[in-house]
């Protein structure tokens, strides 16, 4: 079975622009460096969204050099009540530098130390995108995490980490693995959930998959100017349930980030 995210997609982005013609006018703002073209590429995306919800969307692009300052400067301008920054960060800039700038109460993608920890306290009032993006696909077609099996492999900052933390909140059992981890495929079989997120275009592949289970694929990878995740996908393979890339967890993850941004411009 495919699991699409457009109809979910399309809900939220549906409850958004209610809840911002209940509320008024939302300004928020996107940062990204100018290398980075595929964080420019997918603000644009979300920009597109934003209009179609109603909600003010400014798409920066600077120096590398200027990142910081222009998050200070987002920080204290009223204009903005919600702000994301394309990652990964130009060199010599860290996660720590910008989760210590970023006021964590415009953070629209829960990057800061403040909205990250409230995770760990089991506290998802502003929750990290792709995470919540993963999670709320299987949750709209009624999966019950309690007590399943679950292998996140991936353990960054952006997706592995608050995933994992999400997923515990949700009474998962939870296995991380990362580069350095033995034995994956093992891992996989014993799992009824996985969630890929390696950055490599067929990682899995659906004929290695033995037994019943669901593939979360977190993945992007661009290649001949196609999009396709880490899961190399058979219709043939029935034991297998699976988002698609591109239409899975991507268009849920734009559409959480500006029900974020309401949420955050409600709460001021
Ligand atoms: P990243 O920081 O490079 O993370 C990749 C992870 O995969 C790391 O934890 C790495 O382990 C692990 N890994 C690499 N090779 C592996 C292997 N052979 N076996 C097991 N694990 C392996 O990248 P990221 O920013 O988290 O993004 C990961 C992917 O998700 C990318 O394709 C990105 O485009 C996509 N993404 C999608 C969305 C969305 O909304 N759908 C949002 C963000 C990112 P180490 O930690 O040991 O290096």
């Amino acid at each position: 079975m495919l699991l699409d995210g457009r109809p979910l997609s399309k809900e939220i982005l549906e409850r958004v622009k209610k809840g911002v013609a209940e509320y008024g006018k939302i300004t928020m703002a996107s940062v990204a460096y100018d290398e980075d073209l595929e964080s420019i590429v997918y603000f644009n995306s979300i920009k597109k969204n934003a209009e179609k919800v109603g909600i003010d969307f400014t798409s920066l692009v600077i120096k590398g050099e200027d990142l910081l300052d222009t998050i200070r400067s987002l920080n204290e301008d009223p204009t903005y009540t919600a702000v994301i920054v394309g990652r990964p960060f130009p060199k010599g800039i860290t996660n720590e530098m910008v989760s210590a700038v970023l006021d964590p109460d415009k953070d629209a993608d829960c990057l800061t130390f403040q909205n990250m920890g409230e995770l760990f306290f089991g506290v998802e009032g502003v929750a990290p995108a792709t995470a919540k993006g993963a999670i709320d696909i299987l949750a709209y077609y009624n999966v019950d995490f309690k007590g399943k099996r679950t292998l996140v492999i991936n353990r960054s900052v952006t997706v592995g980490r608050p995933l994992s933390q999400m997923l515990l909140n949700r009474d998962a059992t939870v296995t991380v693995a990362h580069s350095k981890t033995q034995n994956v495929d093992e891992l996989i079989d014993e799992s009824d959930i996985v969630f890929l997120a390696v950055g490599r275009a067929g990682y899995l592949k659906s004929s290695s998959i033995k037994s019943k289970k669901i593939v979360v694929d977190i993945g992007i990878n661009v290649k001949d100017g196609k999009v396709k995740g880490d899961f190399e996908a058979d219709v043939k393979n029935s034991l297998v349930d699976y988002t698609p890339v591109p239409g899975g967890v991507g268009v849920v993850t734009s559409a959480e980030i500006l029900k974020n941004a309401l949420e955050l411009t409600k709460s001021r």
